[in-house]
């Protein structure tokens, strides 16, 4: 098509660069391996932290895979697909990121040599998947059943999950803590399954203490002080108000003057505004309320009568702080004082002003709904307050994928070994070259155990050995513990164990980004600068510029007619 009757017809615009057939996959596969690499030396327990900084200087210190990726600012576009699994991985299941990327890059290192020996990459991916599919299966049926009321499965999977994180030696009371809160906002369904909602536990952070300090607190936390020191600092068993309004006295929308002519005016003036507030105020104490969360502001006066009347009052809350409020204290949010209602206000068994470090914090407790859940987490910086925060999140996931899915499996490389002695066998009943691309994704299991190892400081062939042994003589939970060093024939009586759904996540989205790299032969990258955004224009024009015919765009070869 490039050259009908000597004339070129243009195709893309001009600065279009194209990479094609085997020079894409291998700079596709080089790139995607590259990231892979920057994560391995991270996974396990005894893997390296990560120090990122970043255009600004900011420091962040890590050892998860899904953080190192998105902090490292990543141009490459398969390089770009490798931290897609990262971010699938943690959106889906919130832990073994850094698995799933490794497993990802291996794939595709091993997938190469089958290119080499000139297979094509259909057959591969076709093999990949019947292999995933088949390793879904083989840890479907290692696992061991757990769930919400299996206290044990539950904090060891907590355990586990936060054992490789910088935060690991607090990793005991900060995974009850994730467990209660998991527990508190959990549900179960009609039928019958639990679910339970990350988003429903709040996060605080506040720099002081020590970790060890971090607390669960059932129920909300304001970042906020009581409005005047006359109020009380603690209400129990208290009615709360939440209004949306000011308690001020409204300016008008016009503008009106007013001549006045005497000081008595004056005074009458200033009564006239005292009594509207004490009406206002007065509104308040009638309903019964012991305590006011404004989203606005509360006029001094206001202050002084809510003070005398013992109200506590807390003024200029977020609205989706007073929304949360709502929805904990079973309060409605009120827009007119003079709409208030006393069964419509909310309830809170204990609201109290604490100071934390030299700020002054609002805990509102015992509410109505328990399921308003915050964990505090306390630091001496901010560095280990932001790994500890990803710890939590990791540890709420995992705890969270437990009880919902009720599926454990042992960990420390197990259950990929397992997996991959069994889609050996599986492969042998397939022939021919699909039997081939199901082995190499078996051989490309073992790079969990084998950098699990490596991490360690030992020998990967002598571990893979051995923990091989293990398997073929039944255990099928053998694995590596790296606390000891030693091989344990069942990993999950030493209580390290994981959920079934992060092994089962990490296979499918490692594949799914190996086979879309695979598949990709054209890279097409669109010329930077003018133009409308979003690289081809759509009316492919530009001028012939010299030397810009697409050679071998599908023209007749000289001498193939
Ligand atoms: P990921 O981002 O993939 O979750 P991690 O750095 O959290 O990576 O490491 C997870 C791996 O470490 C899992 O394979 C898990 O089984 C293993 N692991 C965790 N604790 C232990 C332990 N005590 N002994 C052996 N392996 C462990
Ligand atoms: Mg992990």
């Amino acid at each position: 098509m490039a050259q009908l009757g000597g004339s070129p017809i243009i195709i893309m615009r001009e600065g279009t660069e194209r990479t094609r057939g085997k020079d894409a996959m291998e700079n596709n596969i080089a790139a995607a391996k590259v990231i892979a690499e920057a994560v391995r030396t991270s996974l396990g327990p005894r893997g390296m932290d990560k120090m990122l900084v970043d255009q600004f200087g900011d420091v962040v210190i890590t050892n998860d895979g899904a953080t190192i990726l998105k902090e490292i600012d990543v141009q490459h576009p398969a390089a770009k697909m490798m931290v897609e699994v990262a971010k699938t991985q943690d959106s889906e299941v919130g832990d073994g990121t850094t698995t799933s990327v490794i497993l990802a890059g291996e794939l595709l290192k091993r997938a190469e040599k089958l290119l080499k020996q000139k297979i094509h990459p259909t057959v591969i991916t076709e093999g990949f998947r019947k292999a995933a599919e088949k390793a879904i299966e083989i840890l479907e049926e290692m696992s061991i059943k757990s769930g919400i009321d299996d206290t044990v499965g539950l904090k060891n999977s907590a355990m586990t999950c936060m054992s490789s994180k910088i935060v690991s030696e607090s990793r005991d009371m900060l995974a009850d803590i994730c467990i209660s809160a998991i527990k508190a906002i959990a549900e179960k369904g009609e039928d019958g399954k639990w679910v339970a909602d990350i988003d429903k536990v709040q996060i605080q952070k506040k720099e002081g203490e020590s970790i060890d300090e971090t607390s669960l607190i059932k129920g909300i936390i304001l970042d906020k002080e009581v409005v005047s020191p006359g109020m009380p600092k603690i209400a129990q068993d208290a009615k709360v108000l939440l209004l949306q309004s000011a308690i001020e006295i409204e300016k008008t929308e016009f503008d009106a003057k007013l001549q006045i002519t005497s000081p008595e005016q004056i005074q009458q003036f200033l009564d006239e505004e005292e009594r509207m507030l004490r009406n206002m105020v007065d509104k308040i104490v009638n309903s019964g309320a012991k305590v006011v969360v404004c989203q606005k502001g509360i006029d001094d006066m206001a202050q002084h009568f809510l003070s005398k009347a013992g109200i506590m009052a807390i003024r200029r809350v977020k609205k989706s702080d007073i929304e949360k409020l709502s929805k904990a204290t079973g309060g409605m949010i009120y827009t007119n004082l003079n709409d208030i209602t006393p069964e419509k206000l909310g309830f809170a068994g204990l609201v109290e002003e604490r100071k934390i470090m030299n700020d002054s914090w609002i805990f509102i407790e015992k509410c109505k709904d328990p399921k308003s859940v915050v964990i505090l987490i306390r630091g001496g910086t901010e560095l280990i307050i932001d790994e500890a925060e990803r710890a939590i999140h990791d540890a709420l996931c995992v705890t969270r994928d437990v009880v919902e899915d009720e599926k454990i499996v042992g960990g420390g490389g197990a259950p990929e070994i397992e997996a991959a002695i069994q889609l050996r066998k599986y492969a042998q009943t397939l022939g021919g070259r699909e039997q081939l691309a199901v082995e190499v994704f078996a051989d490309a299991l073992d790079i969990v155990p084998k950098t699990l190892a490596e991490n360690a400081g030992l020998d990967q062939i002598d571990v893979l050995m051995k923990l091989r042994a293990a398997h073929q003589a039944g255990n099928k939970f053998a694995g590596h513990d790296l606390e000891t060093g030693d091989i344990i024939n069942d990993m999950a009586a030493i209580g390290v164990v994981e959920p079934t759904i992060v092994k089962i996540q990490a296979i499918k989205s490692s594949t799914e980004a190996a086979s879309m790299i695979l598949r990709i032969d054209d890279v097409i990258a669109g010329a930077k600068s003018a133009g409308p955004p979003g690289g081809m224009p759509p009316g492919m024009g530009g001028g012939m510029p010299p030397g810009m015919g697409m050679p071998g765009m599908g023209g007749m070869p000289p001498g193939m007619m």
